[in-house]
């Protein structure tokens, strides 16, 4: 009998056999509905042979059941197959991460888990062939009646229509009644005009585009890395790639770390292109979803533009993906399956065939490893356009221009401040951190208000008058007295956040219009870019935030950032604190003078001769990663070797070392293999789980992914154990 593998958009180890229906003709990539104990489920039909390299075959082999048990699949779906290129990178990335195929099927299909309709599907119309042992009620018969005339309708209209719940459409669905359907118009998407008025290009920036269009035209596998100052024009360089690739009939796809916030990204596509991308996000509604994932299918779709999730979009006809500002650590998916968006970008690239460019002003180490060894094209725009001038940088040695008692910020700060003020121009305070302070702290017996479920101070968020906890939901009133001592006025706020730097500017500077810019005060996107148009429109003096502005903005009247505490981010054992420091400083500081005007960035430090401090000082990027790189050298640390953490978390501490201390008795050993651990993760304690690492560190010419499977077959898990595997970490 033929055996038809069907991929289940859950955490499997693999596809579940089925068989067809006798007048039923599959084949790979047919979207279906099957059985699964009682009820039906969405899923995909797979591959009969794996053909990914053998260092990322998954060894676990799904369940098998005997040729007679086989139960048939119900339907197929009518919407378009994955592709064969697809179907390969959802295996890829699935071996690569360790996570179950199912999984990262998810993403792509992007099901409710437990729906039986897939997301694009939004209609019904009557079975041909109703089951013949469908139970039919009264309120069932009602929809059958209706439903006789053969239209497509709605869940909802179905159960106005025939006066029913919507549970009954669901039942009738579920029994195999009701066939799903599309209700929304294809081709919805209009095409963009790729001649709407490009810029003139100018030397570095001419030579740079022409580099890429000639890769896009190439329609093969290849990774630029696209580098260059903040306002130096490489959007400008990527929107005309974009071009090259529209011209040739193929699609684009732009992922950028926070799409909710890129509404000037939007507009500046438009006025280029003449029409909205289509947008994919976590805050699209059901419908924007199921169109742009529709047009991503059948090819209607020819840009889109969304976050990390949208390179699991079933893309037809792909030719180019753009990961704008790819050193950023928001393209890392930390929960479910974990991936690095940037990287298995890379990888789709080169298992379809089309080209990847990256973008950054300050390019991760990693990606400047990949172009210094020649894996990547590297493109380097220089200066900004139009002869704009770089911010000039100010180190504000704190020890010796302190702020006065209870205040954070250094006098010579505050003159500069006002100064621009008085020229009428904007300025701008940045802390990333929320909240009013980080920490809580008890005069009388040194307490300090801790979150119970985290390894985290609870952070006091005085508008709101409470204490929160930033890695779980965790919020409590501020108490009355201290909890531990009972003595009263004795909690005291340590340190600032952004609220507490608000209410100093607002002593120090009245008349200023203050904006504060953080995700406490913009409740979403349309709030977001409110204010950024706010901002622009000139309603503004002063802007406090936090790494909401550092975002790509274009910010035309501002001309000076002060970064409140340029050491923050620096402490703790990271060895990547300094890069990403250094990344996070750099966007903030190209916020300023991106204009006519020159601009002027000030880095409040209690660590002047720090080299993250030195090399903002002199604008020496490439410098700082030079010695970056040298420290990570010689232990054979990412990217000049790999890197896996085994997280293991448990109820109870004892439970959490118990498991750890197996994987650490059982740990893999071998020439260029070496695993450090156990240890108490970065957060020892999260949302009540007590949580232990281990690293493996191999030379890059180890394949982690079979040692990492070996490994944890040995280790045998009490049920309340769960062991997450993080191939490359962003910390370490
Ligand atoms: P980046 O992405 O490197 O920050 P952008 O592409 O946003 O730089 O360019 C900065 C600003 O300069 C934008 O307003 C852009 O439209 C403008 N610009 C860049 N290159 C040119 C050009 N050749 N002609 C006209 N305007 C340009
Ligand atoms: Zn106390
Ligand atoms: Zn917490």
């Amino acid at each position: 009998m033929h055996r038809i593998p069907v991929l289940l958009p859950m955490p499997f180890a693999g596809p579940f056999d089925y068989k067809a229906p006798a007048n039923m003709a599959l084949k790979a990539g047919d979207i279906v509905s099957v059985p699964l104990g009682n009820r039906r489920q969405t899923g995909v039909v797979w591959d009969t042979h794996s053909t990914l390299p053998p260092e990322l075959v998954h060894p676990t082999p799904a369940k098998t059941v005997a040729d007679n048990r086989l139960r048939a699949v119900a339907e197929r779906l009518e919407l378009p197959p994955l592709n064969a290129e697809l179907r390969r990178f959802v295996d890829w990335v699935a071996a690569y991460t360790l996570s179950p195929p199912g999984m990262v099927l998810a993403m792509t299909l992007r099901l409710h888990m437990k729906g039986t309709a897939p997301a694009p599907a939004m209609g019904w119309v009557a079975h041909n062939t109703p089951p013949t042992d469908l139970r039919v009620t009264p309120a069932r018969q009602k929809v059958l009646a209706l439903m006789a005339d053969g239209t497509p309708r709605s869940t909802t209209d179905i159960a106005n229509a025939a006066g029913v719940s919507a549970g009954v459409v669901k039942g009738l669905a579920d029994a195999g009644a009701l066939r799903g359907v599309l209700l929304e118009p294809t081709r919805p998407f209009a095409q963009p005009a790729p001649l709407h008025h490009p810029p003139v290009l100018e030397g570095a920036q001419k030579d740079a585009a022409a580099a890429l269009r000639q890769s896009v035209q190439g329609k093969k596998f290849s990774v630029t890395l696209l580098e260059g100052v903040t306002g130096s024009g490489k959007t400008e360089i990527y929107l005309e790639a974009i071009a090259a690739c529209l011209e040739q009939g193929q699609q684009a796809l732009v992922l950028l770390p926070e799409i909710a916030l890129s509404a000037q990204w939007m507009d500046r596509f438009t006025r280029r292109f003449g029409v909205r991308p289509a947008v994919w996000h976590s805050e699209i509604g059901q419908k924007a979803r199921r169109l742009t994932w529709l047009g991503a299918a059948d090819g209607s779709a020819t840009v889109v533009v969304g976050a990390r999730s949208a390179l699991f979009l079933p893309f037809c006809n792909p030719g180019l993906i753009i990961v704008d500002e790819e050193h950023e650590s928001l393209f890392k998916q930390e929960e479910g399956v974990i991936y690095n968006a940037r990287d298995m970008a890379v990888v789709r690239g080169r298992l379809a065939g089309f080209p990847v460019v990256v973008v950054s002003a300050t390019p991760s180490l990693e990606t400047l490893a990949n172009a210094q060894a020649g894996r990547y094209q590297r493109l380097v725009l220089p200066t900004r356009h139009g002869g704009a001038s770089l911010p000039q940088t100010h180190l504000l040695d704190m020890r010796e221009a302190p702020p006065e008692r209870g205040m954070f910020l250094s006098p010579k700060l505050v003159e500069d401040i006002t100064a621009t003020l008085e020229r009428e121009e904007q300025a701008m305070l940045f802390l990333n951190r929320r909240g009013y302070a980080p920490l809580t702290l008890c005069r009388t017996c040194g307490h300090r208000m801790e979150c119970p479920h985290c390894t985290a101070w609870l952070v006091e968020h005085r508008n709101r008058q409470v204490l929160s906890c930033h890695y779980c939901d965790h919020t409590e009133p501020m108490p009355p007295v201290c909890p531990s001592c009972k003595s009263e006025h004795s909690l005291t706020a340590i340190g600032p956040g952004i609220e507490r730097i608000t209410e100093e500017a607002r002593q120090l500077f009245p008349d200023a219009r203050i904006l504060v810019m953080s995700s406490d005060t913009l409740g979403g996107p349309a709030a977001t870019a409110e204010a950024v148009a706010k901002i622009a429109r000139r309603e503004v003096d002063l802007i406090i935030g936090t790494q909401i502005v550092a975002k790509g903005w274009h910010f035309p009247h501002l001309t000076l950032v002060g970064i409140v505490d340029a050491d923050l981010g620096l402490g703790g054992a990271d060895l990547r604190a300094g890069e990403r420091t250094i990344q996070l400083l750099h966007q903030v500081a190209g916020r300023a003078g991106r204009a006519s005007a020159p601009g002027r960035v000030v880095l409040q430090s209690y660590t002047p001769e720090h080299p993250v401090m030195q090399a903002l000082l002199s604008g020496d990027f490439d410098q700082f990663m030079e010695q970056e790189a040298e420290q990570r050298r010689p232990g054979f640390w990412p990217p000049y070797g790999r890197l896996a953490a085994l997280i293991i978390s448990a109820d109870t501490p004892q439970a959490a070392d118990e498991a750890a201390a197996r994987f650490g008795r059982t740990a893999p050993y071998g020439e260029g293999i070496q695993v450090l651990g156990p240890a108490p993760a970065p957060l020892a304690l999260l949302r009540g789980r007590h949580r232990r690492r281990l690293l493996l560190r191999t030379w890059r010419s180890v394949a982690v992914q079979p040692i990492l499977h070996r490994w944890l077959g040995l280790v045998p898990l009490d049920r309340h154990v769960r062991v997450e595997v993080d191939i490359d970490p962003v910390s370490f």
